[in-house]
């Protein structure tokens, strides 16, 4: 039997797939990809994202992330104070994060995402990082706060010193579409330099296409994919990597799966 695999980021709560969303889920599992962590992006999306959650095969974290800027309220860090208290599925703060492409909007970014690892560092509760081209800040920012249950920078991309920093904080990296571009040598360094127990696999569905898929909406079915990659980089088999990065996934966000039982 192949080894469960999970998307530890997709956003199925998009209306991306409102159209075929049951369908998305069984090409997934057709693939052996059981399992979907599924984080927030805005306090009025949170109710769909509670929604999906009620599902045994979804874990959710609820967040505000750093692209919807525009759309957050100072209201939104209380609101999310009380989502958090109210629901105890929720498995993770996130997602947030620095999005440095959108300079104009940084120190608001950064009010809302101080806000919600302070959360996360209260909470004990793990965080999911939107983090571009903004590494080495974040890096700094979380080794003043050393939050107790670490998080997932999700997509990473970055150099493998960026990745052990991260890994030395207690995080993990996740590995998604970006590490299958022919192009992307920096990254493919940091993939072969990473611990077995450093990574997880992830989509960022709908986003991040794969390569030979760009312009297409991208879906957790592809976790094999980027899998197959992640195991000709590194030199290991998919099983190992599947199983490695399934077991990874599992211990971050204390997922409620019976990984033995799944194999
Ligand atoms: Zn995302």
């Amino acid at each position: 039997m192949p080894v469960m695999l999970i998307d530890a980021h997709c956003h199925l709560d998009f209306s991306d797939f409102d159209a075929d969303r049951e369908a998305v889920f069984a090409r997934a599992k057709n693939v052996d990809v059981e399992h979907f962590v599924v984080p927030g992006t805005m306090s009025s999306r949170w109710q769909n994202v509670l929604a999906l959650g009620k599902r045994d095969d979804v874990s959710i974290g609820l967040g505000l992330h750093p692209y919807f800027i525009e759309a957050h309220r100072e209201a939104d860090i209380e609101a999310l104070e009380r989502a958090l208290d109210e629901n105890d599925g929720v498995i993770a703060v996130g997602e947030c994060g620095i999005d440095a492409r959108f300079d104009d909007t940084w120190d608001q970014q950064w009010h809302f995402f101080n806000a919600q690892l302070r959360l996360a560092k209260t909470r004990k509760l793990p965080v999911i990082i939107h983090c571009v081209q903004a590494n080495d800040q974040v890096a700094k920012r979380l080794r003043q706060l050393k939050l107790p249950a670490g998080g997932l920078i999700h997509a990473f991309s970055g150099s493998p010193e960026q990745a052990q920093a991260f890994i030395d904080l207690g995080f993990v990296v996740g590995l998604g579409g970006a590490v299958t571009y022919p192009r992307a040598k920096r990254l493919h360094r940091a993939v072969r330099s990473l611990p077995d127990d450093g990574f997880v696999l992830e989509t960022d569905s709908p986003d991040m296409p794969l390569c030979g898929q760009q312009g297409e909406r991208n879906e957790p079915a592809n976790v094999a994919k980027v899998c197959r990659q992640v195991a000709r980089l590194r030199e290991q088999s998919e099983e190992a990597i599947a199983a490695a990065s399934t077991q990874t996934a599992a211990r971050l966000f204390s997922l409620p799966l019976d990984l033995d039982g799944a194999r």
